[in-house]
């Protein structure tokens, strides 16, 4: 007799179809379940890790707060980031995953083996906080982050801060005598080097960025020592720059400190440094056309993806954030939610209410102003979009 007699109740006969059960099974695992289900699931976890103010919209840090991952990056591509600029691209979700279970998975138990390997008291943690502030030309600045794996003691006192990217590949390394860190991984294990010194009132002076490939897990590690030089005159100064920018309102120059940046670049439309191949001139407004734009508001037929849509909706609401024509013709179910802006004509300034027209989506061919005939029409201007 089974311990379990209502489970037998449960099994299925052999010549028995489940049709209710299959269609209900079928009908359940949808996209649109699983997008649910992941926001809920992401929600859980940064609430699981400490980090429920990213579940907060439209969480915006403190001007003088850094986080040691942004530091020497684009100065605008931070200030959208910090100030919360709709975002023009989906988060590469997958690829941040992959770069935490290669972390997890392979890099921790490798390198608790070798911290062994070399001393039965070596030990590895997972990741320690450093939270310090700095002033710089009377600017004040608040550096906060967690390290990754960090090889210590048996007292939690902290001997090799790693820090673990992973990349598609290492190609660029490869017959490279002496590799070097990109720059700005090498400030960011700059700023937990000076954080744990300061915290554990000891020198902590070494790391290593350890950069392994999503394609083959083939691994480079690079060591880098403190260089009290490159910190003091590079990583604070960037970032007593950007508080200040921050404080002032002030968006910053568009300044890539790398050639990939603008490539990757969740604001490069917003920005100006998309040029759109299929651009012609006689189409307005071209995605070129939009240069140095604020952080307020969405580009008018330019389109974003939903998460980032209802995110910025969410958080701007107070500010009367609506939809554009263009995003309510690109997610029409966030129509029943949330506000539209009527189409708007640069030239007249004439409005039209959103269903005016019938359009097919293409954002370089958007309806013609019947009024004046002399532009195409838009929605309002970014600035325009907020109360
Ligand atoms: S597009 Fe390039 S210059 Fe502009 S914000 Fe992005 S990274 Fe910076």
């Amino acid at each position: 007799m089974s311990l379990h007699p209502h489970l037998d109740d449960d099994v299925l006969d052999p010549d028995e179809q489940p049709t209710d059960r299959i269609s209900s099974l079928r009908e359940n695992i949808t996209a649109e379940a699983f997008d649910e289900w992941y926001h809920e699931w992401k929600f859980r976890k940064n609430i699981r890790e400490g980090n429920s103010y990213f579940n907060k919209a439209g969480y915006v840090p403190d001007p003088e707060r850094h986080s040691p991952s942004s530091l020497l990056q684009c100065q605008r591509k931070t200030y959208y980031d910090n100030e919360n600029a709709p975002e023009e691209e989906e988060a590469p979700e997958g690829i941040f995953w992959m770069g935490s279970k290669f972390e997890e998975e392979i890099l921790m138990p490798f390198l608790e083996d070798m911290a062994e390997d070399i001393h039965h008291r070596n030990y590895v943690q997972n990741s320690m906080w450093v939270d310090f502030e700095l002033e710089h030309d009377e600017t004040e600045v608040h550096f906060r982050g967690e390290t990754d794996p960090v090889i210590c003691d048996a007292q939690g006192n902290p001997i090799l801060i790693t820090e673990i990217k992973s990349k598609k590949t290492l190609s660029k390394f490869e017959g490279v005598e002496n590799p070097k860190p990109d720059i700005h991984h090498k400030a960011q294990v700059h700023c937990y080097m000076y954080g744990l010194t300061k915290s554990f009132e000891r020198r902590i002076d070494k790391a290593m960025v350890i950069y392994g490939s999503r394609n083959n897990h083939v691994l480079q590690p690079i060591p880098v020592d403190f260089d009290l030089e490159f910190w003091e005159e590079h990583v604070v100064p960037w970032a007593a720059r950007h508080t200040d920018f921050r404080i002032n309102d002030e968006l910053p120059p568009a300044e890539p400190q790398f050639s990939w940046e603008c490539k990757f670049c969740d604001y490069s439309q917003r920005c100006g440094q998309t040029a759109d191949p299929g651009f012609s001139p006689d189409l307005f407004p071209p995605a070129a056309d939009w240069k140095d734009v604020d952080v307020d508001g969405f580009l008018p037929l330019v389109e974003y993806p939903q998460r980032k849509v209802v995110d910025y909706l969410r958080a701007h609401a107070p500010k009367g954030a609506k939809l554009t024509p263009t995003l309510a013709n690109q997610h029409p179910e966030l129509t029943q939610k949330f506000d539209i802006h009527p189409w708007t004509c640069g030239n007249c300034e004439n409005e039209y209410p959103f269903g005016t027209f019938g359009w097919d989506g293409k954002t370089d061919r958007s309806p013609w102003c019947p009024e004046c005939e002399e532009d195409r029409l838009r929605g309002p201007l970014p600035p325009e979009q907020h109360e």
